[in-house]
C-alpha cells in the first residue's frame, strides 16, 4: 500500500504510515468503546517502525501492558499498542485523512457488542480477538 496519513480533531498529531496494513478491523470490545466513547472503534495496524508521527501523543495504560495514544490539545484518540503484539501499532483508522483508505475485514470482540448499533456488513464476526487482530481490553 502506498504511504497513507490521518490526524487528530484539531491537527497538533499527525500520523503517516509507510507500509503493508498488519490487518484493519473493528472492535466491539467495552475497553474501546469507553476509551473512545462509542458504540465500537475501527483501527488500522501497522508495524511499529512503519508509523511516524508529527507531535507527540499523550498516553495512558489503559490496562496492564497495553497504552493508548491521544492528542493532548483536543483529547482525540490515536492509537493503541499492547505488549502482547510488540510490533505492532493499531491506528484508529477514523482519524485517516482519506476514510477510503480503510477496508475493514472483520468485526473483532462481537460478544460485547452494544445491541443498538446494527451492522449487517457481511464481515466476520469473531466473539473476541484472534492470534491476529484486534486484542483490546
Ligand atoms: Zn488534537
Ligand atoms: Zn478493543
Amino acid at each position: 500500500m502506498a504511504e497513507v496519513s490521518g490526524r487528530c480533531f484539531c491537527g497538533a498529531i499527525r500520523w503517516r504510515a509507510n507500509g503493508s496494513v498488519l490487518w484493519a478491523g473493528h472492535c466491539h470490545c467495552e475497553s474501546c468503546r469507553r476509551a473512545s466513547s462509542a458504540p465500537f472503534t475501527s483501527y488500522i495496524a501497522f508495524n511499529r517502525d512503519a508509523v511516524t508521527f508529527d507531535g507527540e501523543p499523550e498516553t495512558y495504560a489503559s490496562s496492564p501492558g497495553a497504552e493508548r495514544g491521544f492528542c493532548g490539545d483536543c483529547g482525540a484518540q490515536i492509537f493503541y499498542k499492547s505488549e502482547r503484539w510488540p510490533e505492532e501499532i493499531h491506528l484508529f483508522a477514523a482519524s485517516l485523512d482519506n476514510p477510503d483508505d480503510f477496508t475493514p475485514e472483520a468485526h473483532f470482540f462481537w460478544n460485547e457488542r452494544v445491541a443498538w448499533a446494527d451492522l449487517n456488513d457481511g464481515l466476520p464476526r469473531h466473539p473476541a480477538p484472534t492470534d491476529q487482530a484486534a486484542g483490546c481490553a
